[in-house]
């Protein structure tokens, strides 16, 4: 179906992601998967062809794009070349806009420029070894000094992607003690250098996919963060991170939308090549059902997401549509991406097959950013449930 969101413009971006990813990107991607992340210099080159700031506003040097439809065609070709940024996307697509929305004019003049250029990574520290998807029971604390300069930050954060490589962390915190009445008050943001005495970064934990993205532990053992990186006012992370959520749970659909596009393209090319009992597999009903079947689902996921670009363009994406928009896309291109591989065969299960990698990769799309289980009871609340 035509796609009103795609203009021109969109497409000469497309063209450039793809010539660059055919260059700079996949013949080295290998390599970065068995190094479990790409080489840090990779984050700067980004940063040189305008991809990591283009959300960047231009006065702190990015690219200024208010569209977060190239969003869309970012994931698009890098889901077609069964690649990975490493902690790029999340990087420019989600921890950048809690700088832009709640950061004041000093810290965005100190951060944003090495945020656009590469010379400053990003990563968000929400999830901790007792509390992931109930992020009111965070319990790494940090506790203001008397003359109010800087906060101590002591605890633990786990899965956090980009942990190793990160210049800066978002990490919610404690500030104040738990509130029996309300549970998500007394958390704040603070934005902690990586560089700073008592930051570590513990085991990297291996996972069934997303091979180049780095995935670690941290822990902050008395960390002295100064009161100016508290991010926006104290108390009100719980706030903070409901708004940006909806951003990180349509990034994560738009992943999940652009693989099953991939995966339906690279299996309509298998099943055309491949021939078993002496016909092409294409040829028979099975296949083009499967296939056809998987082709209109993901239709209806490029369509909800599309739409869910305007509504987050124009400021009018509810938390509720966010939610629905992830559940709908994830669960779907799981169901999607395991349709493909089994059209696929034996071969289907050998990394070297890009259907293998997308199975792999998508699989924590469902979980990350909040699971399925969680954006249903965002659904249900909206419905008055
Ligand atoms: C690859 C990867 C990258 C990640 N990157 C980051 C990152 O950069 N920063 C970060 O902070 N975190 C990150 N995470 C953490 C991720 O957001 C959490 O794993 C996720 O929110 C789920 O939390 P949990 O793992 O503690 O699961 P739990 O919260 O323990 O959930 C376990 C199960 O219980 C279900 N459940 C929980 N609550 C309810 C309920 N009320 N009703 C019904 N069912 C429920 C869940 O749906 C799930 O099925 C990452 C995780 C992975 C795997």
């Amino acid at each position: 179906m035509k796609r009103n969101i795609l203009t021109p413009e969109h497409e000469e971006f497309r063209a450039s992601v793809r010539e660059f990813i055919a260059k700079e990107v996949e013949p080295q991607y290998r390599d970065w998967e068995l190094r479990g992340h790409p080489p840090r210099d990779f984050y700067r080159r980004l940063g040189e062809v305008g991809i990591l700031g283009m959300w960047v506003p231009e006065e702190y040097g990015g690219g200024g794009a208010t569209s977060y439809s190239y969003a869309a065609v970012l994931m698009e070709e890098i889901a077609a070349a069964g690649v990975g940024f490493g902690c790029a996307i999340p990087h420019s697509t989600l921890i950048l806009a809690y700088l832009t929305a709640f950061a004041t004019e000093d810290q965005k003049a100190r951060w944003l420029p090495g945020v656009a250029s590469g010379d400053i990574v990003l990563a968000i520290a929400m999830t901790e070894p007792g509390t992931g998807s109930d992020l009111a029971n965070v319990s790494t604390s940090a506790r203001l000094a008397d003359d109010g300069s800087h906060y101590v930050l002591d605890g633990a954060k786990t899965f956090i992607s980009g942990g190793s490589v990160a210049d800066l962390v978002l990490v919610v915190c404690r500030t104040a003690p738990r509130d029996p009445d309300n549970r998500r008050a007394g958390l704040s943001i603070l934005a902690v250098e990586t560089s700073s005495t008592g930051f570590s970064v513990g085991r990297r934990l291996e996972k069934i996919g997303l091979h180049a993205n780095d995935l670690v532990e941290l822990t902050f053992d008395d960390v002295v963060v100064p009161a100016a990186n508290r991010l926006g006012d104290e108390g009100r992370a719980f706030e903070y991170l409901s708004h940006n959520l909806a951003q990180e749970r349509l990034s994560i659909a738009l992943t999940a939308s652009a693989a099953a596009q991939a995966a339906i393209r690279h299996t309509a090319e298998y099943v055309t090549d491949r021939t078993v009992f002496g016909n092409p597999l294409s040829s028979f009903q099975n296949t083009k059902f499967s296939l056809a079947g998987s082709a209109a689902v993901t239709q209806a996921m490029v369509t909800m997401t599309d739409r869910a670009l305007e509504l987050y363009d124009a400021k009018e994406l509810t938390p509720a549509d966010a939610a629905m928009t992830k559940l709908f896309c994830t669960e779907q291109a799981g169901s999607v991406i395991d349709a493909c591989l089994q059209l696929h065969g034996g071969y289907g299960y050998i990394i070297e097959y890009p259907i293998a990698r997308l199975y792999a990769d998508i699989r924590v799309a469902r979980i990350y950013g909040g699971t399925s289980e969680v954006m249903k009871l965002i659904i249900a609340k909206s419905l008055g449930l």
